[in-house]
């Protein structure tokens, strides 16, 4: 593996870096405080073609690579976390899945509306029974003629309230061992009996939109189902694998905004007649956050890198996903203490990171699924 970017990769790099510190940074404070979803700013997103990267030009996408769209959901979450997540979201698991299972008529109609940014897409894995256990859906979709009727509930689901379907999953029947047959269902966000909420008060991510849903006898026609009917399981953990690429990523975003307010901070911060980046204790802090930014970085580059030339990735993207989130999570803690008193107000800006970041340690799939999976893949 080259480690150097390609001369596509740093173009994506600098024109993202330069969208998002001009039209998302700025307001990135305000839209925590107002828990505002930026949706104008997603349709800029759009017009640069952001929302399409990873997807071929036929579908309405840029033809980009895994890295390239890391590149881009890193520098969207250095800028805001909670528009990154939403960023993420929107490619990996709204769009994603369509493009990986999809029909070729899904993929006309439903990704590349999403590929050109008109539209945004969600998906809905998780309900209040079923988290890490998503096996465990208790949401059902009974076929009635040529109509799936959807009944039950998910929760936390990301930008369904600004999209133009929800990626649904459910359970459709029972396989020959009597074990749930889960599919995944697109439903179009208009259809009767699809209520969307969006009213969680969340402690970080707060201009990412996150919706409840509930569906009473919601029906879509049969084509809806992605894919094969029978495989919305093994859907879902292929669609989990690549979306923690962009977890991995984004994670390396926050920490690297929360290294550069440490770093900036120790050399303006005068304290026994020095500034505090000339105490070995600061300097000490400092080279451990840049040195574990940068190696969650590299894993973030190897595994979305070995997606791109078709191998396996789970394990890697596993480690990128575990690793990256618990080291911004240590950065944007140690960012706070070298800020002292000033890192815990909210005017500098700092405490939001850490707020960010905790998610990263959540969302899709827990540290301790991370974990598991890995063993997993070690054989255990
Ligand atoms: C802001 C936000 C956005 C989200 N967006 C989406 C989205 O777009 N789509 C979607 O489908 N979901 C989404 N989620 C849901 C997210 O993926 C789940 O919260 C996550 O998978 C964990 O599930 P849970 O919260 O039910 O925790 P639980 O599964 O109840 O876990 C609770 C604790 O038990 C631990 N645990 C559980 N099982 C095991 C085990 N076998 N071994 C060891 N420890 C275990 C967990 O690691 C955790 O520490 C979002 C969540 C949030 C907060």
């Amino acid at each position: 593996m080259n480690f150097a970017l390609t001369k596509e990769q740093q173009m994506i790099k600098e024109m993202v870096r330069d969208f998002a510190e001009k039209e998302i940074a700025p307001y990135a404070a305000k839209w925590d405080e107002e828990a505002h979803f930026p949706v104008e700013v997603f349709k800029k997103m759009g017009e640069l073609g952001l929302l399409g990267i990873p997807f071929p030009e036929k579908y309405g996408g840029a033809g980009g690579d895994t890295i390239s769209y890391a590149i881009a959901v890193e520098e969207i979450g250095r800028a805001c976390g909670g528009t990154g997540l939403s960023y993420a979201a929107a490619v990996s698991l709204g769009a994603s899945p369509i493009y990986y299972f999809g029909t070729e008529e899904q993929k006309q109609k439903w990704l590349v509306p999403m590929a050109k940014g008109e539209t945004l897409g969600a998906f809905g894995l998780t309900e209040p029974n079923a988290g890490s256990d998503a096996g465990g859906t208790q949401t059902t979709a009974v076929l009635d003629g040529d109509e799936y009727v959807i009944n039950g509930e998910k929760c936390w689901i990301t930008n369904a309230q600004y999209s133009r379907q929800v990626i649904v999953t459910a359970v459709t029947g029972k396989d020959e061992r009597g074990k749930n047959i889960i599919s995944a269902i697109i439903v179009p966000t208009d259809t009767p009996g699809f209520t969307i909420r969006s009213n969680y008060d969340k402690m970080g991510v707060r201009a990412s939109n996150t919706c409840e849903l509930i569906f009473e006898n919601v029906r879509v026609p049969k084509e809806n189902v992605l894919g094969d009917a029978k495989k919305g399981f093994q859907q879902f953990l292929y669609t989990l694998d690549g979306g923690r690429i962009s977890i991995a990523a984004l994670a390396v975003g926050i920490a690297q905004a929360a290294f550069e307010k440490a770093l900036q901070y120790a050399k303006e911060r005068v304290q026994f007649g020095q500034t505090i980046s000339k105490f070995q204790a600061i300097q000490f802090k400092l080279a451990d956050m840049a040195m574990e930014i940068e190696l969650a970085r590299n894993m973030v580059y190897k595994a979305a890198w070995l997606k791109d030339q078709g191998k396996s990735f789970t394990k890697e993207a596993s480690f990128a996903k575990l690793f990256a989130s618990e080291m911004g999570f240590r950065v944007c803690n140690q960012a706070i203490q070298i800020h002292g008193g000033y890192g815990y107000m909210k005017e500098y800006g700092v405490e939001r990171h850490l707020r960010d970041i905790k998610l990263m340690e959540i969302g899709e799939g827990t540290s301790e699924i991370q974990r598991l999976v890995i063993a997993r893949q070690l054989g255990c």
